[in-house]
């Protein structure tokens, strides 16, 4: 028999929504404890996901510039060779880096952490269960119990992942040699950024999408432009492919993998990606058992307080409906905080901000035109491209553009979609400008330091209105 715990909260999961709300809920002083299964806190997104991708992303587009652009910059550097592994090794050191950063940040906010797997046991009870904990198993009681367990990779009908040559963007990212060929399935955040990374490194890159565009849900010509650029950077697309299975043949270094597409010809490569979305983590935590209900897509229910349907039982980021993004979990967690010791809180859905890393970068906040349409809302648009701005010029990063959709009668910010150099960096004027709920004129008003690709920004604003200066 294990041993009985008490804390004022639990928190199953250490994914940027766990450890998150296990911050904030120490700050407003609940004695907190967060149950993980894995040695290292931060979840998917900081040990194999968001970190580990931007860390190889930055590596292969500095390996990529010193190959191609340095010569324009009068910088010659001759016999530029990859070292895959030294890339790795500084892939591995950064994500080390932040989750040793994580186990700090635990220690100073006195989090208890129980390395274990957390199932729910009874009410407003967790049981852990794992070799590291001492009796293989301790049960917790809480007055409240946050999952926070994030998602998991979603396979298709046909394809199965043998974590060697069909895989999931874990192990995409820690491949030790650069395959000569790569199907990448899904034309999303994961197939996008990790298509670009290996593409960089020298990979022969195909990416089978099964609708007829790239990017679903973003704007639809900012995606138009994002598959122009990735077609000049030599990424193969194939739309409207979709994917009936695949069939790997071959033995040991030799293995090869065919990917049969309904109507079309099977592309053959030596590893494929899997990156058709995500779908929620609520496998092995006793739901059913507790009461806790799930949406028809899987998804844990809640309500606008985070409450599923099991009395003292909350669900934030992944495994509720809404984007599956760490930002956006970890808004979920602070807000629960708050609201759980009694404060106003609240997230605002409608201005989380995408951004997909690739070069430019693409980013998005608020309504697409398509959805503007369909409401039948009336608009403006201003757009303004990095071609035309000095700084990008200076970068010698020049393509992309900056969209601002305003309301047509109040001026109103609705929608801002940007590709470009630092597109993340820039959307966040707009993610505040629209919180405040800004109008065009309001940010074509600010001033922006001269020169900066922020420039764009004010330069679409006040294209809104038809008076942009620098064009
Ligand atoms: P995604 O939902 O972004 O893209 C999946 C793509 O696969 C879509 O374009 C879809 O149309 C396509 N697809 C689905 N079924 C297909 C089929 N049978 N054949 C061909 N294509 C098919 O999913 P993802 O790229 O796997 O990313 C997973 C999650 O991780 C996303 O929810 C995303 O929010 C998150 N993520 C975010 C970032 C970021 O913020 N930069 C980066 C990586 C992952």
């Amino acid at each position: 028999m294990g041993a009985t715990k008490q804390h004022d909260i639990v928190i199953v999961g250490a994914g940027p929504g766990g450890y998150v709300a296990a911050i904030r809920g120490a700050q407003l002083g609940f004695d907190v404890a967060v149950v993980e299964k894995e040695p290292a806190l931060g979840g998917t997104c900081v040990r194999v996901g968001c970190i580990p991708s931007k860390a190889m992303l930055e590596s292969s587009f500095l390996y990529a510039e010193a190959r191609e652009r340095f010569a324009e910059h009068g910088v010659v550097a001759e016999k530029v060779r990859l070292d895959l592994e030294a890339m790795q090794a500084r892939r591995a050191k950064v994500v080390k880096q932040n989750t040793d950063g994580l186990a700090f940040l635990f220690k100073k906010n006195k989090i208890t952490r129980y390395q274990g797997t957390g199932r729910l046991n009874g009410e407003r009870q967790v049981t852990v269960e794992g070799p590291e904990i001492d009796d293989g198993s301790v049960d917790l009681v809480a007055e409240h119990v946050v999952l926070a367990t994030g998602s998991v990779v979603a396979t298709l009908p046909g394809v199965e992942l043998d974590d060697e040559v069909v895989v999931s963007s874990t192990e995409a990212l820690t491949w030790e040699q650069v395959p000569e060929s790569l199907v990448v399935i899904g034309a999303g955040y994961i197939g996008l950024e990790l298509g670009s990374v290996w593409a960089r490194l020298g990979a022969k890159v195909t990416v089978l999408e099964y609708l007829d565009r790239i990017l679903p849900g973003m704007d639809g010509e900012t995606a138009k432009e994002a598959l122009k650029v990735f077609r000049r950077q030599g990424i193969d697309f194939r739309l409207g492919a979709r994917v009936e299975g695949v069939d790997v043949s071959g033995k040991g270094a030799k293995r090869r993998a065919k990917v049969r597409v309904a109507d079309g010809d099977p592309v053959e490569a030596e590893r494929v990606l899997v990156a058709v979305g995500r779908k929620p983590a609520t496998a092995g935590l006793g739901l059913e058992e507790a009461g806790v209900a799930l949406d028809e897509r899987g998804r844990v229910k809640v309500d606008e307080r985070f409450r599923t349907s099991a009395g003292g039982v909350y669900a934030i980021g992944d495994l509720v409906p809404g984007p599956m993004l760490a930002h956006k979990a970890e808004e979920d967690g602070v807000a629960l905080m708050e609201m759980l010791a009694g404060q106003p809180a609240g997230v605002h859905y409608d201005l989380v901000p995408g951004v997909v890393y690739t070069e430019p970068e693409i980013a998005t906040v608020g309504k697409t035109e398509e959805e503007l349409n369909d409401e039948g809302v009336p608009y403006r648009k201003g757009v303004f491209p990095f071609m035309a701005n000095g700084r990008a010029r200076a970068l010698g990063h020049t393509e992309g553009r900056v969209k601002i959709l305003a309301h047509q009668d109040t001026d109103r910010i609705l929608g801002v979609h940007v590709i470009g150099p630092r597109a993340g960096d820039l959307v966040a004027e707009a993610v505040a400008a629209m919180t405040f709920g800004a109008s065009s004129e309001d940010v074509a008003r600010t001033v922006h330091a001269h020169p900066t690709l922020a420039e764009v920004v004010k330069e679409a604003a006040l294209a809104v209105d038809g008076r942009a200066l620098h064009i």
